[in-house]
């Protein structure tokens, strides 16, 4: 087997089913990579708990995810998939990097800021160092990189701001500071045609729907708002339903769908169903392993058990080497 080029660390919070912004933005992105990176991937539930009013859905959540996870192609025999809260030396070193991040540069962050409109009861101690146990989480594994979005870039330079604290406070080169890899991948809108996909504003297409869900989710799907009839010409670049024939369609079928839209020759309700159809055509394979996994809980819970052992493993390792540099009593 190919020298592989590094360590790839990722983690996303257990939303449950995932959508098509969660396949396209990321879960596509993480099956890539695994041939290249030695690729470390995490359902982080304690992230989950921040924001969490109850933690009722929480398991179902994690099964969901990973269920989709597996049925996309990421595969445990190249990968590590597992559950943050199954290696509790995380929080371990999330308590020490804290000890080395002033307070104000937390909840300086924007990204604090914008959880505390959304969740304005509930602003909780989590939640401020959230990015610390993010950190914690990088570190831990000592990922050489992190995939993210241009977006997220202020999150890993957080990251490597704190790994520069803690060895320069503890005098050591212990934890390594992660490279950003930098993905490009389209923001998906939801099917109101002006939010992010997002299961919270229940504007999300699942990727183990039915085909019937699938095309009925599609065809209440916002279009050019300017097209009022059947006749109307539309303006396929500010319709959301082209955006995704983009991604799902023959080129051929894009081509003719942005001439003939504009000279309305052709109806919404078609062209809906046409990349309903062409959804679910991408989506077969991925939705029959589904289908199968789900069948086996237990294997998958066996698959996130051998995920916990070998992140264990390296998590391990890191920690001595931090209560070393540290100085703790041994
Ligand atoms: Fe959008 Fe298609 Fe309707 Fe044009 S025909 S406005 S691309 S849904």
């Amino acid at each position: 087997m190919a020298q592989k080029k590094g360590r790839v660390f990722s983690g996303a919070r257990p939303t449950g089913k995932q959508h098509l912004g969660n396949y396209l933005g990321a879960i596509k992105n993480y099956v890539a990579l695994q041939d290249e990176y030695d690729c470390v991937y995490s359902i982080v539930d304690l992230h989950a708990l921040t924001t969490l009013e109850t933690t009722r859905d929480l398991k179902q959540n994690c099964l969901e995810m990973a269920l989709d996870w597996l049925a996309a192609g990421i595969d445990p025999q190249k990968s590590i998939v597992f559950v943050q809260s199954h290696v509790p030396q995380v929080t371990e070193l999330h308590t020490i990097l804290s000890m080395v991040t002033p307070l104000g540069k937390l909840t300086d962050l924007p990204t604090f800021k914008e959880k505390i409109r959304d969740h304005p009861n509930n602003v909780n101690y989590g939640l401020v160092g959230y990015p610390v146990l993010m950190s914690a989480d990088i570190t831990l594994y000592k990922a050489d990189l992190v995939p993210v979005g241009i977006d997220q870039a202020p999150h890993i330079e957080f990251t490597r701001e704190t790994v520069r604290s803690f060895n320069y406070r503890f005098n050591t080169n212990v934890l390594i500071e992660p490279q950003m890899k930098v993905t490009q991948f389209p923001k998906i809108m939801g099917i109101d045609g002006v939010n992010k996909m997002s299961k919270s504003l229940n504007n999300e297409i699942e990727i183990s729907a039915t085909a019937e869900e699938t095309q009925k989710r599609v065809l209440s799907m916002v279009t050019d708002p300017n097209r009022q009839r059947r006749t109307d010409p539309g303006n396929p670049d500010i319709c959301n339903v082209f955006a995704l024939h983009k991604i799902f369609s023959a080129a051929e079928q894009v081509e003719n769908i942005n001439t003939e839209c504009r000279r309305a020759g052709i109806g919404c309700v078609d062209c809906k169903k046409m990349l309903a159809q062409n959804i679910n055509a991408n989506l077969a394979g991925l939705r029959e392993r589904r289908t199968e996994l789900a069948a086996h809980p237990q294997d998958v819970l066996d698959v996130l058990a051998d995920g916990d052992k070998r992140a264990r493993v390296i998590a391990e390792a890191t920690m001595q080497e931090v209560r070393r540099a540290v100085d703790f009593l041994e």
